[in-house]
């Protein structure tokens, strides 16, 4: 390293930086959740796959005899309104908890937020979708602590204040975000993703560097956003595709639990932005897994956002490949593109380019795609390359 080189500044507005989430991380470190919840009434929110792991672990089982739970492990893959709606109603006035705990992935940490949200005293007389459409119904409401346990790596939902909700009905994404949805705080023990199957580990590998990759072309990023990003992004383009190529070990699960929590604290405060934009509907109509949709468009959107380089992008390119020459950078996405045969498992999935085209009102979501350092009215040239044509 030359330690002689002046760190290159980029002028930013004015900022700050926030996030309450207390963070455990490392093999193991679920053990101090059970000292912490030892004799409590817990309310367990997870699927039925995440109640059988959570129940056989050699250390959270202990929790089942040492305290009260009370579980709800009704959630499927990318909770829906109406399946929330009814785990609130059954929930509303009848159990009483010390402590809520997300057990799982993105669905069912964002099950959890959702439902402990709205069995705050202040929301109980408000539906879910009431909640949804009007922060300022739960901005204040006062909900029990949150425990979440990431089993992906992942969302890094653990570590944020969004709850993304799918309305199946309507085949859109919602998303319920206030002060009342972070979670108290987080186990990022990687020890619990060892198991995640091939096709898992690719799908919420990728969405952990979209994400970190969303937060630095991002206009909320900022010195301390853009750091986490970035080192996410280098533990990730190390192990993801090795793991993909079934040669991980432990040490690459770990970066990746690492990477996947580091993005979510960077995407705490930024939020996401284009690709995520395109990939909901991606997901709601055609079922595209959450990270694959979202890194469908990456390194296109890449090399458009690298219009409004700061000197940003010339120092994720130094972190990633040695080089200050964006070229470099793109390459090295597009590798990564190609190493998980992003586009094809994509493809798959969907009828044709046309049907991608038909979606693109849906494309364009407030809060999401305006985020993204350089506007892009029609998506239609990113979604052509990024079907190969
Ligand atoms: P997921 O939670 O839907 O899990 C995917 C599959 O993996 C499920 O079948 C699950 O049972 C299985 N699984 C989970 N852990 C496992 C383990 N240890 N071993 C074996 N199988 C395991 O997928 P995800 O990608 O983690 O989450 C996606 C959801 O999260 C989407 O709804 C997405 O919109 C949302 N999301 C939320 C945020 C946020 O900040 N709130 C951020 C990104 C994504």
């Amino acid at each position: 390293m030359n330690l002689s080189s002046t760190p290159r500044f980029i002028a930013q507005a004015p900022w700050a930086f926030y996030n309450p989430v207390k963070l455990n991380v490392g093999r193991g470190c679920r053990r101090r959740l059970v000292e912490q919840l030892r004799g409590k009434t817990i309310l367990v929110v997870t699927t039925q796959r995440g109640r059988r792991q959570f129940s056989e672990d050699s250390i959270l089982s202990e929790l089942i005899t040492s305290s009260q739970v009370v579980w709800v492990d009704t959630v499927t893959e990318n909770p829906g309104l109406s399946m929330l709606q009814a785990d609130i109603d059954r929930l509303k006035y009848v159990e009483h908890y010390d402590a809520a705990v997300a057990f799982g992935g993105g669905s069912a940490m964002d099950a959890a937020k959702s439902i402990n949200t709205a069995l705050a005293k202040e929301c109980k007389e408000l539906t879910l979708a009431e909640l949804l459409s009007n922060p300022s119904t739960h901005a204040s409401a006062l909900p029990k602590p949150l425990y979440t346990i990431a089993t992906t790596a992942g969302t890094g939902s653990e570590v944020t204040p969004f709850a993304t909700v799918w309305d199946h009905e309507q085949k859109k994404k919602l998303s319920l975000s206030s002060h009342a949805v972070w979670p108290t705080e987080a186990f990022v023990d990687a020890e619990l993703t060892d198991s995640v199957p091939l096709e898992t580990t690719i799908s919420t590998g990728l969405d952990a560097l979209n994400q970190a990759a969303e937060s630095v072309w991002n206009k909320n990023a900022n010195s301390i956003t853009l750091v986490y990003a970035t080192r996410a992004l280098r533990l990730g383009f190390d192990a993801l595709p090795k793991l993909a190529a079934g040669q991980g070990t432990q040490v690459e699960r770990d970066k990746m639990a690492e990477a996947s929590v580091l993005a979510g604290l960077a995407i705490s405060h930024t939020r996401t932005a284009l690709c995520h934009s395109i990939s909901y509907p991606l997901t709601a109509h055609f079922g595209v897994p959450h990270g694959l949709a979202c890194a469908f468009t990456m390194p296109y959107v890449l090399v458009h956002n690298l219009a409004a380089d700061d000197g940003r992008f010339k120092d994720l390119s130094l972190a990633l490949t040695g080089s200050e020459d964006c070229a470099e950078l793109v390459r090295s996405f597009e590798k990564l593109h190609d190493l998980l045969d992003v586009r094809n498992r994509v493809k798959r999935m969907i009828p044709s380019l046309e049907q991608l085209f038909a979606l693109e009102s849906e494309m364009h979501t407030p809060g999401r795609s305006d985020n993204n350092l350089v506007d892009v009215e029609n998506v239609e040239a990113l979604l052509r390359q990024s079907w190969g044509q």
